[in-house]
């Protein structure tokens, strides 16, 4: 799996998710954002992202493939789990265009 994002990237989270019900829930807030601080890649290809959040537990394991990884003082995120916030940017103006055109058509039918 390829890295989705750069060091030091701005992120919005889109999923906060808990995968398994009986760990502790996901501190993290959809529609929050966030910066890259650190990534790292599993032996699996799978790629997590370090956003500043501090771990609770000195082990967690890979979204993935679950193996047992030391997390170094870090939680670390599927990074599936943020989107760049100049995508979630460039939806806003699309809507925003979109909101435009409308009134246009509006304006112009009222004419008739
Ligand atoms: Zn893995």
């Amino acid at each position: 799996m390829k890295a989705l994002f750069e060091l030091g990237q701005e992120v919005v989270c889109v999923d906060a998710k808990c995968n398994r019900p009986h760990l502790i829930p996901v501190p993290l807030v959809e529609g929050n954002y966030y910066r890259i601080t650190a990534m790292r890649v599993c032996s699996c290809g799978q790629v997590t992202v370090d956003v500043g959040i501090k771990s609770i537990t000195q082990f967690g394991c890979c979204p993935k493939c679950s193996m047992r990884v030391e997390q170094f003082g870090s939680w670390w995120f599927n990074q599936s789990r943020f989107a760049p916030i100049d995508h979630i940017k460039e939806i806003e103006k699309l809507k925003e265009s979109l909101t435009i055109t409308e009134h246009a058509i509006q304006k112009e039918a009222s004419y008739n």
